[in-house]
C-alpha cells in the first residue's frame, strides 16, 4: 500500500470504542426514559452518516487519499451541529459516538440543534498548508450536500481552528453562489465569527468548575489544577482558572508531562507552545514520567485532549475533588464507577465542554441577524446558560440519586424523545 494513503477505519480492530461507551451511557438513562422508552433505539443509530473519499494533489506532484466522514446522529430537534476533527486515528466508530455526544450536549444545554459531527483521518502536521487548504475545501466540497446553515453546522474541534473554518465557509458559499456565514461556526471575526468563541469552551469547562466548587464547598482561590491537552479548550480553562486565583501545577501533552507544585505560568507555557518549542525545555517545571499525572493531588483535574483517558486502569489512583471534561468522551463507564465510588465529582463533557457549542450558537444567530454582540453580552449570557444547566443538573441527579452524567443523559434523552415523538413517523 502507497504509505501516503491513510489505512481505512474499517480495517481498524479497535473500531468500536467510544461508540460502544456511548451506548452504554444511553442506556443507564433509559430506565428513566417512562413512556419515552419505546423510541430509544432512536439514539442508538446515526439518522445518516456520509462517508467520503478525498483526493488532495500534494505539494510533489503525487495525489493522497484520505477518508472524511459526517455524521448526523439525531435532528429532531433542529438542525446538526458539531465540530469537524483532523487526526490520524479518526474513524467512522469515533465520529458516531462524537456526534451521539453531540445530540446529548445541545439537547442538556438547550441550544435548538440536534448533533452532528464530522473527521478527516489524516495527521495535518504532515501536511502544508496549501495542502491542508486542498485537504479542507475537498472535504467540505464531499460533504456539501448535507450541510447547510438550516440543515448541519460544522465548527472546529481536535486540529481545526478559524482558518480552516474560514476555508469551509468560503468553499460552501462558491459551490452556492452567495455569500453563506452561517454554514460554519468559529470562524474569523472579520467572516462573522462571534467574540468570546475562541475561548468559549475552556470558559464553560471554568464556569462549571466553579459553580460544582460552590456546591461543595471548595474555594477556587489557591486551588491546585491538572489538565491534560493544552490545546484550545485546556489552555483557555487554565488561563480562566490562574485569573480566578488556582494554581496550574501539572500539565500533560502529546509531548510528555509537566510538573510544579508552585505554579506553572500559564502564559508563558502558551508562548512556548505557539513558538513550537519542545516541552521538555519549558523553564517553569519539570518533566515527570506520564503515568504519574494521574496520581498527582489535586482540586481540580481536567482531561481536555482525546477520549477513553480515564479508565479502570487509572480511575482507582486519581486524588482529586472535581473532574471536569474538557474533552469529548474522556472516561470510560467503568472509571464512572470507580470515581463515583471515590467521592470525586465528575462534571460530564456534555454539560462542561458544552461552552463551545454554546458560542457556537450565539455565532449562528448573530450571522443569521447581521447583529454583532459586544464579548460582555457573549460572556455574561454563556456563563448564565451553563451555570443554570449545571445548577439543573445537580438538583436532578441529587434527587435521583445517579451521577451527573446519568442526569444529564436522562434529561437530554427525554428532550430529544419529547420532540421524536411529537414530530411522529414520516410517512
Ligand atoms: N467541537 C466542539 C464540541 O465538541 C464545538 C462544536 C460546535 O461548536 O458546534 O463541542
Amino acid at each position: 500500500m502507497n504509505p501516503i494513503h491513510a489505512l481505512p477505519s474499517y480495517l481498524e480492530p479497535e473500531g468500536v470504542g467510544s461508540w460502544g461507551v456511548f451506548l452504554q451511557q444511553v442506556d443507564r438513562a433509559t430506565s428513566t426514559l417512562g413512556e419515552l422508552a419505546y423510541l430509544v433505539e432512536t439514539l442508538k443509530r446515526p439518522k445518516r452518516i456520509l462517508i467520503v473519499d478525498i483526493p488532495i494533489k500534494l505539494d510533489d506532484g503525487r495525489v493522497a487519499h484520505f477518508e472524511g466522514y459526517r455524521v448526523q446522529h439525531n435532528t429532531s430537534r433542529g438542525p446538526g451541529k458539531g465540530g469537524v476533527r483532523f487526526h490520524q486515528d479518526v474513524c467512522l466508530s469515533e465520529v458516531m459516538a462524537l456526534a451521539g455526544w453531540m445530540s446529548i450536549k445541545n439537547a442538556v444545554i438547550g441550544v435548538p440543534f440536534g448533533g452532528a459531527k464530522g473527521g478527516v483521518r489524516v495527521d495535518p502536521r504532515q501536511l502544508s498548508e496549501p495542502e491542508l487548504e486542498r485537504l479542507t475545501r475537498r472535504y467540505t466540497s464531499e460533504i456539501g450536500i448535507v450541510i447547510g446553515p438550516d440543515k448541519d453546522i460544522p465548527a472546529p474541534d481536535v486540529n481545526t481552528n478559524e482558518k480552516i473554518m474560514a476555508w469551509m465557509m468560503d468553499t460552501y458559499s462558491m459551490m452556492h453562489g452567495a455569500t453563506s456565514t452561517a454554514v460554519v461556526t468559529g470562524k474569523p471575526l472579520s467572516l462573522g465569527g462571534s467574540r468570546g468563541r475562541r475561548d468559549a469552551t475552556g470558559r464553560g469547562v471554568f464556569v462549571c468548575g466553579r459553580t460544582a466548587a460552590a456546591k461543595i464547598g471548595l474555594p477556587i482561590a489557591g486551588a491546585r489544577v491538572c489538565v491534560q491537552g493544552f490545546g484550545n479548550v485546556g489552555n483557555a480553562a487554565a488561563r480562566c482558572f490562574a485569573e480566578a486565583g488556582a494554581k496550574l501545577i501539572a500539565v500533560q501533552t502529546v509531548e510528555g508531562t509537566l510538573h510544579n507544585p508552585a505554579g506553572i505560568d500559564v502564559a508563558k507555557l502558551g508562548a512556548h507552545q505557539d513558538a513550537r518549542r519542545p516541552l521538555g525545555e519549558f523553564a517553569g517545571a519539570t518533566l515527570i514520567p506520564d503515568a504519574a499525572f494521574w496520581e498527582i493531588e489535586s482540586e481540580f483535574l481536567i482531561p481536555a485532549a482525546l477520549e477513553n483517558q480515564v479508565t479502570a486502569a487509572n480511575a482507582g489512583r486519581i486524588r482529586t475533588r472535581v473532574l471536569l471534561e474538557g474533552a469529548n468522551g474522556p472516561t470510560t463507564p467503568e472509571a464512572d464507577d470507580l470515581l463515583a465510588a471515590n467521592g470525586i465529582v465528575v462534571v460530564p463533557d456534555v454539560i462542561a465542554n458544552a461552552g463551545g457549542v454554546t458560542v457556537s450558537y450565539f455565532e449562528w444567530v448573530q450571522d443569521i441577524s447581521s447583529y454583532f454582540w459586544t464579548e460582555e453580552e457573549v460572556n455574561g449570557r454563556l456563563d448564565k446558560i451553563m451555570s443554570d444547566a449545571f445548577n439543573g443538573l445537580w438538583e436532578a441527579a441529587a434527587a435521583a440519586r445517579v451521577t451527573l452524567r446519568t442526569a444529564a443523559f436522562t434529561l437530554a434523552c427525554r428532550r430529544i424523545l419529547e420532540a421524536r415523538h411529537l414530530r411522529g413517523l414520516y410517512p
